[in-house]
């Protein structure tokens, strides 16, 4: 059964009116009296349907399709339990914990297959229904193919971010060549609502791209802006790579997909940065290898991570340009390993690109910097140990005499 609704919680009953697509046997089979879907974002879905015919009704079935990237169109279909009579109401529920969600606004098509002791069968028109987080008041803008829903702040707050969003795309098509190919549904929420959007959020999500669905939700305050802007650009980043590089195989390394999106937010962010510079300086930064699997939790070392990949995309980029960054990707989209898409786009693979950006960071102004600040202090050092050490001697040629 449908969970009791907590107060402020809306479910919202959809009355589909269901015409028969298909009619077997003189008006005899099984036919439908009524059937609706409830919605309670984000944890569950309820098709329920109320149907008859003259003999026992025997078997009922809940086809549905989600709407979402995927190589071919897959039906789920489900036997709905139920005591055969000829007058027969019956419900599924889609229970989202078990399946791990959808995000906002995610279209599913479904029909109902019923069949009777004359083994006639009547087979409902699909319906599509958005599974709409209706919690809130959404408002909606657009422009193009980026579609944004929001719910607090004015007008401006919504164009920032729209524009924010548009900026982003540019920057990428650019800067890598890639472009967004199907139409992006943007969710702002408010930073507080955003963990109760999801069934199993991780406690630090700002904002998750869903990219298989063209969906990206995202905790926004009108307050905080800047923050905002680079979010979207970060999220629209990995949906835009990831409709890209759809495929099969591996996925991209976590270095470049993470140095993408850090790139379009633009500058590197000042905590980022010093993280960078300190490992520089220190000469600890990570293999560049370890960085093509899932950072660490660990706040240090995913700082670094992020930052890292920051440098080797920005490094990529400016030394190779924006058509080998389309080609990698592109190369990725067919299913190649790391080293094999690097090999193919570059010419060499992970180590030896760890190597050449090592080298152009020796080269970087901030590492030059900070060898002359060591060459200085030395050189003072040994300068004074040696002033020390003559005066030691003239000292003792004075009282020798
Ligand atoms: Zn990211």
């Amino acid at each position: 059964m449908i969970r009791k609704l907590t107060i402020g919680l809306v479910i919202l009953a959809l009355s589909i009116t269901v015409t028969p697509s298909i009619t077997v046997g003189a008006q005899s089979g099984p036919r439908v009296v009524d059937t609706s879907v409830e919605i309670d974002f984000p944890s569950l879905l309820q098709f329920n349907l109320t149907t008859e015919s003259q003999v026992n009704i025997k078997d009922i079935r809940l086809n549905y399709t989600v709407e979402r990237i995927s190589y071919a169109t897959v039906i789920s279909e489900v036997f709905v339990q139920f005591t055969p009579h000829k007058n027969v109401t019956v419900s599924w529920i889609w229970d989202m914990k078990r399946t791990g969600g959808l995000p906002p606004g995610t279209e599913i098509k479904y029909w109902w297959l019923i069949t009777d002791d004359n083994n006639l069968t009547y087979e409902t028109t699909p319906t599509t229904i958005s599974f709409d987080d209706h919690r809130y008041t959404w408002n909606k803008i657009n422009s193009g193919e980026i579609f944004l829903y929001w719910y607090e702040g004015g007008n401006s707050f919504a164009e920032e971010l729209l524009s924010a969003a548009q900026q982003a795309l540019t920057w990428l098509e650019l800067n890598t060549g890639a472009k967004l190919l199907q139409a992006v549904n943007l969710y702002i929420y408010d930073p507080g609502d955003l963990l109760g959007a999801m069934i199993y959020p991780q406690e630090w999500t700002g904002g998750v791209a869903f990219t298989r669905y063209g969906t990206i939700a995202i905790g926004i305050s009108p307050g905080n802006l800047a923050w905002g802007k680079r979010a979207i650009a970060h999220e629209l980043t990995h949906l835009v790579i990831h409709q890209l590089t759809f495929n099969a195989y591996d996925g991209l390394p976590t270095w470049l997909d993470e140095g993408l999106a850090t790139n379009t937010e633009g500058e590197l962010n000042p905590g980022y940065a010093r993280s960078l510079n300190e490992a520089i300086k220190t000469r600890e930064l990570l293999p560049v290898r370890s960085l093509a699997s899932p950072f660490s939790s660990e706040t240090n070392l995913a700082l670094l991570s992020y930052a890292q990949s920051y440098s080797i995309v920005n490094f990529m980029i400016d030394k190779y340009g924006q058509g080998s960054i389309l080609e990698l990707l592109n190369t990725f989209q067919k299913g190649m390993s790391y080293d094999e898409a690097l090999l193919e786009v570059y010419g060499f693979d992970m180590s030896e690109l760890e190597r050449r950006w090592l080298s152009s960071l020796e080269e970087s102004p901030t590492f030059q910097r900070y060898q002359t600040i060591v060459i200085i202090v030395v050189s003072s050092i040994v300068g004074l140990a040696l002033l020390l050490y003559l005066e030691s001697l003239i000292i003792k040629r004075r009282r020798k005499r």
